[in-house]
């Protein structure tokens, strides 16, 4: 039966797929395909880890039998019965071996598609006892794949594909080709949406998240259709039922019928010759009918984005944001070496235009690892992330300030601080680079001139400008966390969505303050937040008088269209009017 489930929409287009459920504790399991020919051998590591499991238990089970009667736990030894029993479940093991050869899923994959196949049925059963047995249905799973992790080598991933081998069914059901995945999580962290950067998925669907939540950004990042607060999509969709992906109405449609699969096909279609329009924009300089040059700058995560940042157009990178360095390595940070070769990568990609290199921000909804996320801290947003962090633990930032300095050798670069309100913490970071420059002097080490600025993200930092453009040479304002902290819409919480409003009056007027006072001093101010590639929004910035945007790269078109079509000097004093409007999206809308 066809139904469909609203969420927020942040990554454009439509996507069409077969739904793979994964539980969010277990995204980091590889999901890649097989070759026919590795049928047999990812069979057997499934076997292997199983077997493991299997004497693990029996080890356990005969020590308990030494044991004498008073010690031996009687529930540990049902438990190990149960477990021993779902090891050996036909259904299971069955299931697992379909994944495998008939959609040729790694073995991983195989295990954890199935668990999701067996844990709804247990959801399902009436009798409370077997229902929580689910439980019991993880744990071995868990087992068999850490068994696997430290028992034969995995086969080597084929090139990632955005879609898996047609099925027998699919053929009944008239498909040809292969057909491409949707991935459907709960929650899935930053460091998991980057796994997935070379994935095999064509579309995101979550439960969770706002529509600027870092999750959402890297699913924007990778230009691939996505929906996040779909609240119970994990629960309703089944494993391998169809869905659509309505990404710019934030929609998903599950089981189609016939009808509905046509209208978005075609939509599809349209979405695509669209883009196909817009690229042949891509070497017209973005300059407004009144001729004012406008910048339009990239945002990426990794060193290797700088390559789709020049395949976009941009004229250079607005924002790196190199705490995706740090993410999803147990805690491991980069050493400086790592950190030198990262940065003098992307500062090379980008073939002599500008890089800006953010300093890492972690914390809030950027843990450095899921393990290690501490649930004491009840508001990350408003804790120890970004500078914050830097500070406090003066070793690690040296590190990466040493690193970006050299890297800077290698072609033009900025440094950029994000979060920054205090006076002291400016003079303090001040101080730290003035560090590293002479502790790299002492080591007689190669450095190159950095251009430093600050991320404007907390109103206290758009209403003190005066301390900022007195150190630095250019502000970058980070409507993110400046919607957020104006607001106090928390930006990875859906259920106060609806309230996070880049255009209410007060966001504006920080804003627009900002460009006007850097204006004013002769200083670069850009966009580097979402409202920066947000289409509709870039004929009120230009009014406002924004020059620079940062974006990611697949948004680069679409704003050069807009900035073609506008009259900057036009649009300055509508932009002054949606401004002192009660209403400014209404005022939007009357251009
Ligand atoms: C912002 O806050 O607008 C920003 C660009 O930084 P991030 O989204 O990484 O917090
Ligand atoms: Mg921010």
């Amino acid at each position: 039966m066809t139904f469909s489930i609203h969420g927020l929409a942040v990554a454009r287009g439509i996507a069409i797929g077969r739904a793979v459920l994964v539980a969010s504790s277990r995204v980091d399991v590889a999901h890649y395909f097989i070759e026919a020919s590795q049928i047999e051998a990812e069979i057997d590591r499934i076997r292997m880890g199983r077997n493991a499991v299997v004497d693990e238990i029996h080890r356990l089970q005969t020590s308990i039998t030494h044991m004498g009667p008073k010690e031996a736990p009687h529930e540990l030894t049902a438990l190990l019965d149960v477990h021993l029993l779902l090891l050996q479940d036909d259904e299971l093991i069955g299931g697992v071996k379909r994944w495998i050869t008939e959609r040729l899923y790694n073995a991983e994959w195989a295990l954890t598609s199935q668990m999701e196949v067996i844990g709804r049925q247990f959801d399902e059963m009436e009798d409370e006892y077997l229902r929580e047995r689910k439980a019991d249905l993880e744990q071995i799973t868990e087992k068999v794949l850490r068994a696997m992790k430290e028992g034969a080598t995995p086969v080597v991933p084929p090139s990632s594909r955005a879609t898996r081998k047609t099925s027998q069914q699919d053929l009944l059901l008239g498909d040809t080709v292969d057909v491409p995945l949707i991935l459907i999580a709960h929650d899935l962290s930053p460091a998991d949406m980057m796994q997935f950067k070379q994935s095999v998925f064509a579309g995101f669907i979550t439960d969770v998240g706002g529509k600027t939540s870092h999750t959402a950004i890297v699913a924007r990042s990778l230009d691939i259709p996505a929906v996040v607060g779909a609240r119970l999509a994990s629960q309703l969709v089944r494993q391998d039922d169809w869905v659509i992906i309505d990404g710019d109405a934030g929609v998903v449609v599950v089981d189609p019928s016939p009808i509905i699969l046509a209208e978005y096909g075609f939509k599809q279609r349209q979405g695509e010759l669209e883009r196909g329009r817009l690229s042949r924009l891509l070497h017209t300089p973005a300059i407004t009918l009144d001729g004012q040059k406008i910048e339009l700058l990239a945002n990426i995560e990794m060193p290797e984005d700088a390559l789709g940042a020049i395949k976009a157009g941009a004229v250079g990178v607005g924002l790196f944001r190199s705490e995706f360095l740090f993410m999803g390595r147990q805690g491991k940070l980069p050493n400086e070496e790592e950190q030198y070769q990262a940065y003098r990568r992307a500062i090379e990609g980008m073939q002599g235009l500008p890089v800006t290199i953010r300093t890492v921000d972690v914390g809030a909804d950027k843990p450095l690892d899921k393990s290690l996320q501490d649930g004491s801290h009840l508001n990350p947003a408003l804790g120890l992330r970004a500078i914050r962090w830097s500070l406090a633990d003066p070793a690690m930032f040296l590190t990466q300030l040493r690193a970006i300095l050299r890297a800077a050798a290698h072609g033009p670069a900025n440094l950029l601080i994000p979060m920054l309100v205090h006076g002291s913490e400016i003079r303090q970071t001040f101080s730290l680079i003035d560090h590293a420059r002479a502790e790299l002097d002492n080591r007689g080490i190669a450095y190159g001139p950095l251009k430093i600025g600050a991320m404007i993200e907390i109103p206290a930092a758009a209403l003190t400008l005066k301390v900022f453009l007195k150190y630095f040479d250019f502000l970058s304002i980070g409507t993110n966390d400046l919607i957020q902290y104006t607001l106090a819409i928390d930006r990875t919480d859906e259920s106060v969505a609806h309230l996070y409003d880049p255009l209410h009056p007060a966001v504006l007027r920080l804003v627009a303050d900002t460009i006007a006072e850097c204006q004013a001093q002769g200083k670069g101010v850009s966009v580097c937040g979402e409202m920066a590639g947000d289409v509709s929004l870039t004929r009120l910035l230009l009014g406002m008088g924004l020059r620079s945007f940062s974006m990611h790269p697949a948004q680069i078109l679409a704003v050069k269209q807009e900035v073609l079509r506008a009259d900057a000097g036009k649009l300055a004093p509508w932009a002054q009017q949606v401004m002192a409007d009660d209403e400014p999206a209404m005022r939007m809308t009357k251009y």
